[in-house]
């Protein structure tokens, strides 16, 4: 049996998009699932809109996602030679040609085409024409003139084009640099690709492609083509709609793991699970059960799964992540709690590390605002005996542990004789400036002794001016 060998083919002209790490995933999922090769190949031959900023964006991505690769990079630019030397071979071999036509004629040919609504393709001029002239040319490949090119798609079934529709492409610029849909073919047939796996926007070059191949000897490969992914107004997913680069689901606080989850579950389904271990997405991914229908992008779902993430994940794995969060949202974590205590309490009530870091800035800083609704419910004359209370007993605790700050509170509540909630609310609101936190008795040793009495201590001022007015 052959090894199955798959690649993903990005072109570094912009940021990684979300749905070229879809097609991505499945190519993925393939080679490990049939243990093979999962191959990285960067198409940079486009030298105008190709920037090595990018390659480093996808590089860093993909090992932020843990998609691993066997082979690469490779990069198209340092494939030039070999480009080249297809191209002579099917220039002698009378597989491909040199074309004079210049620019105008060309222009006019489509005019001319357009006013006749005939669809606009090259007419074929310079096929038959042999002598080698000395001015600028373009290589054209020789498409088939009769016949249809057919596939099976492993996501949309049997799909078929006539020759007829297909003109004789560009393999070479007038430059002399060659074209993408020549640089993959050549590529896919050196590399022993297997599965090409990518986006439905490609589904057009696909004959063209086989065509060039079948020139070239090769073997096809199975091809499948994943359906773009929509944004909630049915338009292709773009910016407007959102994050759609991985490194700003980065930036907004998604974990790797929970977007393969929910990429894996865009369009593809295996019964009604929803949160799969890499191991499973490998074992049960497959293309029957791939929609061959577009699917919706819905970040509320998204959140869903990194908050279930969040949950899962080791606290440990989460403190380089969370340390840049943090300093991005302008919080110094040196005067505070260790960030691995801090994600034990916290993850679980979070959707994202950007969530997480905005909710426990009070763990670190010092603040005057507090949630007005709160503060006005809790902060109240007839709170000054609870506060003064609590902040009594905390004061002869020696070792400021959730223990015995919970016994404290409680202790409160009896000689108060107060339900919990009395005591521990308008505490919790003192020491963290809102009505949300993890238990109060975590919380209290985590912002620790002298701030937790300090905040305490400007909760009775607050209750006492109240009380002046
Ligand atoms: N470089 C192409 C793109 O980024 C991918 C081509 C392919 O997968 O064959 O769309």
């Amino acid at each position: 049996m052959t090894t199955v060998r798959t690649r993903f083919a990005p072109s570094p002209t912009g940021h990684l998009h979300v749905g070229s790490v879809h097609t991505a995933l499945y190519s993925w999922l393939i080679a490990k699932k049939y243990k093979g090769q999962f191959i990285l190949r960067i198409e940079d031959t486009d030298l105008e809109r190709s920037e090595s900023t990018h390659v480093q964006t996808i590089l860093q991505s993909m090992e932020w996602l843990g998609m691993d690769y066997d082979e690469g990079p490779y990069f198209q630019t340092q494939r030039l030679a070999r480009y080249k030397e297809v191209i002579d071979q099917l220039l002698k071999d009378g597989l491909a040609y040199r074309c004079y036509c210049s620019k105008e004629r060309l222009e006019h040919l489509r005019e001319c085409q357009l006013a006749n609504k005939e669809k606009p393709r090259y007419d074929g001029c310079c096929r038959n024409q042999h002598e080698f002239k000395d001015c600028p040319f373009v290589i054209r490949f020789r498409n088939p003139e009769e016949g249809v090119v057919a596939f099976d798609d492993l996501v949309h079934g049997h799909i078929e084009f006539q020759n007829s529709e297909l003109d004789d492409l560009i393999i070479a610029r007038a430059d002399g640099s060659p074209t993408y849909n020549f640089c993959v073919v050549v590529d896919d047939l050196d590399m022993g690709i297997t599965h090409v796996i990518r986006g439905d926007d490609h589904v057009n070059n696909t004959p063209r492609q086989i065509n060039i191949l079948r020139a070239l000897g090769g073997k096809e490969p199975l091809y499948g083509h994943v359906p773009t992914i929509l944004g909630p107004d049915g338009k292709k997913l773009s910016k407007r709609h959102g994050a759609v680069s991985i490194q700003q689901f980065r930036d907004d606080g998604f974990l790797p793991h929970a977007l393969l989850n929910y990429l894996v579950r865009l369009g593809w389904s295996h019964g009604d699970q929803e949160i799969f271990s890499l191991d499973e997405m490998i074992e049960y991914f497959d293309f029957d059960h791939l929609n061959n229908s577009p699917a919706t992008f819905d970040i509320e779902k998204l959140l869903w799964l990194n908050q279930h993430y969040l949950k899962e994940a080791k606290s440990e794995d989460l403190v380089q992540e969370l340390d840049a969060q943090m300093a991005k949202a302008g919080v110094s974590i040196l005067d505070g709690p260790d960030l691995v205590d801090l994600i034990q309490v916290q993850k679980e009530r979070c959707k994202t590390l950007v969530d997480l870091a905005e909710k426990s800035r009070y763990f670190y800083e010092d603040f005057t605002e507090y949630d007005e609704k709160a503060k006005a419910k809790n902060l109240k004359k007839e709170v000054i005996p609870v506060l003064q209370s609590v902040l009594t007993k905390l004061e002869l605790v020696s070792h400021w542990k959730a223990e015995p700050l919970h016994a404290c509170i409680l202790q409160t509540a009896e000689d108060l004789d107060l339900k919990l909630g009395k005591v521990a609310q308008p505490v919790r609101v003192a020491i963290t400036g809102g009505s949300v936190s993890p238990p109060l008795d975590v919380t209290l040793e985590l912002i620790g002794r002298h701030r937790s009495l300090h905040r305490i201590k400007e909760a009775i001022q607050i209750c006492e001016a109240g009380l002046l007015h």
